[in-house]
């Protein structure tokens, strides 16, 4: 498949300014915080890049990485850290950004393991939301766009590790 295959569900232009209002609520709740953010890699990367040029105040970083067993469009549920943080968040106001929130098992997964480690605050960034499919309820304080029930691609999104390149978040046909 090509990138022509790809329809597009949301703009580049769309994504941008979404975002940018996102980082300002995000910043409207914590005012003068140093937010850490923590990146759930692969998919989030984009997101993380464009909401932490929008974001004012102090910021830091860091990444992880989980995976989950299951085919290329649905997962099994079962998640995997491969990829641990730098830092521990022992005291620290931590934002989790992620790309989109399906079944919930993931995120639930993630926000469990972090809440372990002690942070002050924990909440969490999701570009996409797919309520249809959630197994298990998850908060997500911060929810870029609410999407129907269709394997998307593209702004970090993966299909099979090809489309994270486009611009827009598109679904295959
Ligand atoms: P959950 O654990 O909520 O079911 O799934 C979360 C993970 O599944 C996401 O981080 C993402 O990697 C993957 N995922 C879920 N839906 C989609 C989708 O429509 N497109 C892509 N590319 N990945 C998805």
């Amino acid at each position: 498949m090509t990138p022509t295959d790809v329809s597009i569900l949301l703009t580049s232009d769309a994504l941008q300014t979404r975002i940018r209002e996102l980082a300002a609520e995000i910043r409207r709740d914590a005012p003068g915080v140093e937010l850490h953010f923590i990146c759930v890699l692969k998919g989030a990367f984009l997101f993380l890049a464009d909401l932490l040029r929008a974001m004012k105040g102090p910021v830091t970083v860091d990444f992880l990485a989980v995976t989950s067993y299951g085919t290329a469009t649905s997962s099994s549920g079962e998640v995997r850290l491969v990829k641990d943080l730098d830092t521990g968040l022992q005291g620290r106001d931590v934002i989790i950004v992620e790309d989109i929130v399906d079944t919930g098992l993931t995120l639930h997964y993630l926000q469990d393991i972090l809440r372990a480690r002690g942070p002050r605050s924990l909440k969490t960034a999701c570009l996409l939301s797919k309520p249809a499919r959630r197994k298990i309820s998850v908060d997500v304080e911060y929810i870029g766009f609410t999407i129907e029930d269709r394997f998307v691609v593209g702004y970090g999104l993966d299909y099979d590790e090809r489309y994270r390149n486009l611009p827009f978040i598109g679904a295959l046909p």
